[in-house]
């Protein structure tokens, strides 16, 4: 199955078997507390109006407030996205940060807007919502296809609405000087870093003998494969939704970020590949950074990478998961390896609330120390159960998730 949804409540139920989790607790887990679907009329520069479809999902505010992105992108479904809200439940639980799990999205390609259509698209999406969000009610933060600028907007209109009174931690991924953190534009990669460090290490894998493929030249996938290529690292091909590169003695990366820059794509720089999909590629580490369901179980054999990093939200199916535990493959989950974003994310809130602010070197050795006794407790998780790091993570999350439901009394 490729449906979200139905994949992120599977891996629910997979995990919940391993702690004897009792069926009433899966049966209200399954489900998001709340789905807002809504639809945002913005008038075009042409003086038409057009109307966007839009969502938020608030899976669980058991731990803290609901906490998780916003996507714009042509793809978005209620389904994507109370599936993401789900996943980010279980990430802040991993990462014990006292945040809960939500996730909204637009249906849009936004690179076909203007920047004063964006605009008035982001401020809409708060216009409409705006009840159900605030610094202890549910906090965005960017996703696929938004950003700083877009994140200024929607606070700005926010604050707007509550009469002018600040309440910067209404939102995270801020631009720096209007209440964002340092680091943040690099703390998903960064992150996903600190856990592939240490997983390395775990698996003794030397970095000189090491070739990478990266799925993904956003945000996340061009920032992790800036940080592998100053470490040293051999980056053997980079791909995007336009096209494959592929170079086997390792490609330049600052030189293929300034290519992105100037042309849109990683394509048509170097040597381009269409014959193998980069899932496929005879890489020893395949990252996962752009979206759901690129390992499936029609692709899922193919695989020759021996460890998966996944910095993309779900993608992998469960399907294509058990296939690929069996081929003894280590993946490093989603809820655990790309959670850099929202920690920081919630030391942004941290920041907003004091109203005081950390240098980048005090924010990344907090991301450090987050991210590092997360992944040993994954660790630990998978040795004493004897499970996939994956489930390990949900064990914990679960865990952690339960007992507050238990302590509130609602279970
Ligand atoms: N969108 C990011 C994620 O999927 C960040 C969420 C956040 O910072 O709240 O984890």
């Amino acid at each position: 199955m490729n449906d979200p949804y139905t994949n992120a409540v599977s891996q629910l139920h997979e995990a919940a078997k391993i702690i004897n989790l009792d069926e009433s607790i899966i049966k209200i887990l399954s489900h998001p507390n709340r789905v807002i679907k809504f639809y945002i009329p913005v008038k075009m520069d042409n003086g038409s109006i057009e109307i966007f479809e839009a969502y938020r999902s608030q899976h669980s505010n058991a731990c803290g407030p609901y906490k998780g992105g916003i996507r714009f992108h042509p793809d978005v479904t209620e389904s994507e996205v109370k599936a993401l809200s789900m996943w980010m439940t279980w990430k802040c639980a991993v990462l014990e940060l006292p945040l809960g799990g939500a996730k909204g999205g637009i249906v849009v390609d936004s690179t076909k807007l203007s920047e004063n259509e964006l605009e008035r698209l982001s401020r809409g999406y708060v216009q409409k919502i705006h009840k159900y969000l605030g610094p202890d009610m549910d906090i965005p933060a960017p996703d696929v296809y938004t950003n700083p600028k877009i994140m200024a907007w929607m606070l700005d209109e926010y604050e707007q609405l509550n009469g002018g009174s600040y309440a910067h931690g209404m939102i995270t991924g801020k631009p720096i000087e209007f209440g964002g953190s340092k680091g943040r534009s690099i703390a998903t990669a960064k992150g996903g870093f600190f856990v592939f460090e240490e997983a390395i290490k775990m698996l003794n894998l030397s970095k000189k003998n090491i070739t990478v493929a990266i799925q993904g030249f956003g945000n996340a996938g061009a920032t992790f494969a800036d940080i592998l290529y100053k470490e040293g690292f051999k980056i053997i091909a980079v791909s995007d939704s336009k096209g494959t590169v592929f170079d086997d003695n390792g490609l330049d990366i600052p030189n293929l970020n300034q290519h992105k820059l100037s042309t849109g794509s990683v394509k048509h720089y170097g040597k381009n590949i269409s014959d193998v999909d980069i899932i496929e590629l005879d890489a020893d580490v395949l990252i996962l950074a752009a979206l759901e369901n690129a390992v499936r179980k029609e692709n899922a054999d193919n695989v020759k990478a021996k460890l998966i990093v996944e910095l993309a939200n779900g993608p992998i199916t469960p399907e294509a998961d058990a296939i690929l535990e069996d081929k003894k493959i280590v993946i490093l989950p989603d809820i655990l390896t790309n959670a850099g974003g929202v920690t920081v994310s919630y030391l942004e809130q941290v920041q907003n609330s004091a109203n005081y602010y950390w240098s980048e070197e005090e924010v990344i050795n907090k991301l450090h120390d987050f991210m590092k006794n997360a992944f040993l407790k994954v660790h630990d998780a998978s040795t004493q159960h004897k499970v996939s790091f994956r489930k390990a993570s949900y064990v914990l999350a679960l865990n952690k998730v339960v007992k507050t439901m238990k302590f509130r009394g609602w279970i």
